[in-house]
């Protein structure tokens, strides 16, 4: 099974996936993790990566394509759960490409739908776990511990790209790179949406009924 999770920054992709995955046994790939986690290990990718990411523009396309390619096929799991990627009409085609040389393809694509008022509340008081990417809300989804991962007791950072003006621009990038992504799923009979405003418990119900 291969689903793509899409839907603006902030929308609650991350937080979805890693009870989804771990309910379905599917493997999360999300894009944005593999990425800081190459940041934080100083690799040439990282490096080539941060400048972009810091901004809130996207990485460009050879980059992130060649970083997924080799882990559409990943053993131990019953599927992937792609979260994050794919962000542009190129990262979509480029996708459906590598998948039907496979004989596979895209079973599902979850839009999670968020108004943008509420998106940008959401980056303003998330905080990160650096060591498992869990994502928390200074509110809507607060850590048991202040400051502290709940499943690793990891000290919670603020994403430099969480800041307001990266935020915009995340936003504004979103609108116009991302949204045809969202049209590429809807002509192939394949996008389900959520309504994703929804408090996290109700989001997580309304996706079990979409995924089945
Ligand atoms: P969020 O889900 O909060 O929008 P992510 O953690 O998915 O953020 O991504 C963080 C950053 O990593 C993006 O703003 C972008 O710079 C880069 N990135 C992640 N996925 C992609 C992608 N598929 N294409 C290009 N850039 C990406
Ligand atoms: P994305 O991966 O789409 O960028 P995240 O899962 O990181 O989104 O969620 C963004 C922020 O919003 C985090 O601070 C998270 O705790 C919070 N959040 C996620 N889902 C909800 C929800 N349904 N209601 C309120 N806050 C949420
Ligand atoms: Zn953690």
């Amino acid at each position: 099974m291969l689903i793509v999770f899409l839907g603006a920054p902030g929308a609650g992709k991350g937080t979805q996936a890693k009870t989804l995955a771990g309910k379905k046994n599917l493997t999360h790939l999300a894009t944005g993790d593999l990425l800081r986690a190459e940041v934080a290990a100083g690799t040439e990718l990282g490096l080539a990566a941060k400048a972009f990411m810091d901004r809130g523009d996207l990485v460009p396309d050879d980059v992130m394509i060649g970083m997924i390619q080799g882990r559409l096929a990943s053993p131990g799991s019953d599927g992937l759960l792609l979260d994050g990627f794919p962000r542009t009409l190129a990262q979509a085609q480029a996708l459906d490409e590598a998948l039907a040389s496979a004989g596979a393809s895209v079973d599902q694509s979850i839009y999670f739908k968020v108004s943008e008022e509420e998106l940008v509340r959401r980056l303003a008081g998330r905080s990160t776990c650096p060591d498992c990417q869990r994502a928390y809300h200074d509110t809507f989804n607060p850590p048991h511990r202040a400051d502290e991962c709940d499943d690793c007791g990891t000290s919670l950072i603020r994403r430099e790209d969480d800041k307001a003006d990266a935020v915009r621009n995340r936003l504004k990038v979103y609108g116009t790179q991302t949204t045809p992504v969202l049209d590429h799923y809807r002509t192939a009979g394949k996008l389900v949406e959520v309504d994703g405003e929804q408090a996290i418990d109700a989001v997580q119900e309304d996706l079990a009924v979409a995924v089945g």
